[in-house]
């Protein structure tokens, strides 16, 4: 395998992504939008296949309930949750080049680091989009973009409690659209200004708390490494220190991956004690306390917080999975990526376009299509076929040819070890479901 310099690997798999279409810049036709980007057919799929992951994860358990709250909610909300006051990152302005830093992001706070002019003293820049409700853009119109999916969570705790006739210990877990107007975006889409999370919020008694933390934990460095496949060596925690913690955490957990730049939070876990639902009580003027039957007593539980970022996740899997391996012909760029992930599962090829093959290739399509997204691809050469499909990281490949027709079998191909193999027609779907799942 060919070594490849961490920044080399960024700029190949950009310019992957772009010509496979997983991933493009937004309005690229009118020179693109900083660090906005649109998902390609091939990115959609990939998207769509993590959060589905993610989800059933989640959800398909009898103590975790899903919701999908709306993006715009009311101002008060972001006035309780903190997010006015606090959720905000120290701006830096360079006198001379009017470049702008985030604080903490540099070394020495006088001079600019691009240009070596004077810097302003530190302001405080919030981070939420704003928005006006209705035709009159005055202040008592504002609305705030969601800058976290977690508080349509928390202002629906009773609602789903109640419906649901849910038990502490319990979840709701979200998928949806979060912005943020970052100062520093950046590493292609590891920091947008617009992106999804998928987060679920653990509701437990207080006592509770610490114990069910470390569970989290657990299940979420596993869930990266065993349902997505990513490299247990490339995964480590990273805690909190006193000042990193959030406003509301009591205590915090990154799980970081090491990117090409670096090691990086992918995820967080967080302990939010009971800060949120005190704080919703105080400014709605409404009880959210949780009454225990067993106990007969109005408890405010305890929140354990995972949040994690779609397309954060969707950099990791690619950047994890990109290779580069020598082989007979020079080199081929393989996307290792687990059959579970991967936007195609399967590619039917005729060998060539005559005989019949097109027709029993066909007919082998529209049988898997019903339970996989499948290729079909009867140009060029076979080898410069799997190549392609290797680029995107389609992990098996089946192609008809002269034997298909005597004997109704056809060869497997394996992305990752380029074995072939021949196996009966009626196999497949079974062979495709047994190897997804291992
Ligand atoms: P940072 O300190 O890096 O700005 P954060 O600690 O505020 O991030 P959280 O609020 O914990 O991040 O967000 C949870 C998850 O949401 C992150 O782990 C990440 O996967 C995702 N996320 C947060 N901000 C962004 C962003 N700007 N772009 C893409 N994903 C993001």
């Amino acid at each position: 395998m060919s070594k490849i310099k961490p920044v080399d690997l960024m700029s190949e798999l950009v310019s992957l992504c772009k010509r496979k279409g997983f991933i493009f810049q937004s309005s690229e036709i009118y020179g693109g939008i900083n660090s906005c980007y649109d998902f390609g057919p091939l990115g959609v799929a990939l998207k769509n296949n993590i959060k589905k992951l993610w989800w059933e994860t989640m959800t398909f358990r009898s103590d975790i309930e899903g919701i999908d709250a709306s993006i715009i909610m009311h101002p008060r909300v972001w006035e309780a949750s903190g997010h006015v006051e606090n959720f905000t990152d120290p701006l830096i302005d360079c006198k001379k080049c009017k470049k702008r830093f985030r604080e903490d992001n540099i070394e020495d706070k006088k001079q600019c680091p691009e240009c070596g002019g004077e810097l302003t003293e530190a302001r405080n820049f919030n981070l939420m989009f704003k928005t006006f409700i209705g035709p009159v853009e005055d202040k008592a119109s504002i609305a705030y973009l969601r800058p976290e999916t977690a508080q349509g969570i928390y202002v629906n705790f009773l609602n789903v409690q109640g419906s649901c006739r849910q038990k502490l210990p319990f979840g709701i877990a979200q998928i949806g659209k979060a912005f943020r107007n970052e100062i520093t975006p950046g590493n292609f889409i590891f920091r947008t200004r617009e992106f999804e999370q998928m987060e679920m919020q653990y509701f437990v008694y207080p006592e509770q708390a610490d114990e069910k933390f470390e569970y989290w934990k657990e299940q979420r460095i596993k869930w990266h490494r065993d349902v997505l496949g990513l490299n247990g060596e490339s995964l480590r925690f990273h805690q909190h220190g006193a000042n990193e913690l959030a406003h509301y955490a009591k205590d915090a957990f990154d799980i970081e991956f090491k990117y090409p730049f670096g090691w990086q939070e992918i995820e967080g876990i967080h302990n939010r004690t009971d800060y949120d639902l005190k704080q919703h009580m105080e400014y709605s003027k409404k009880d959210l306390k949780f009454f225990d039957e067993g106990k007969k007593e109005r408890i405010t539980p305890y929140i354990i917080e995972t949040s994690v970022g779609v397309e954060r996740t969707l950099l990791t899997i690619l950047v994890n999975a990109f290779t580069k391996e020598d082989d007979k012909n020079g080199e081929r760029i393989v996307l290792k990526l687990h059959p579970r992930v991967a936007p195609y599962k399967a590619a039917i090829f005729p060998l060539v376009k005559k005989d019949g093959m097109p027709e029993i290739a066909r007919k082998i399509e529209d049988d898997l299509r019903s339970e996989f997204h499948i290729f079909f691809d009867m140009s060029g050469s076979i080898g410069r076929r799997y190549r392609r499909q290797d680029e995107i990281g389609t992990p098996f490949c089946f192609t008809v040819d002269g034997e298909t027709s005597k004997d109704e079998t056809v060869t497997i191909r394996d992305r990752d070890t380029m074995e072939q193999k021949r196996i009966n027609i009626s196999d497949i779907r079974e062979t495709l479901r047994k190897r997804i799942a291992l």
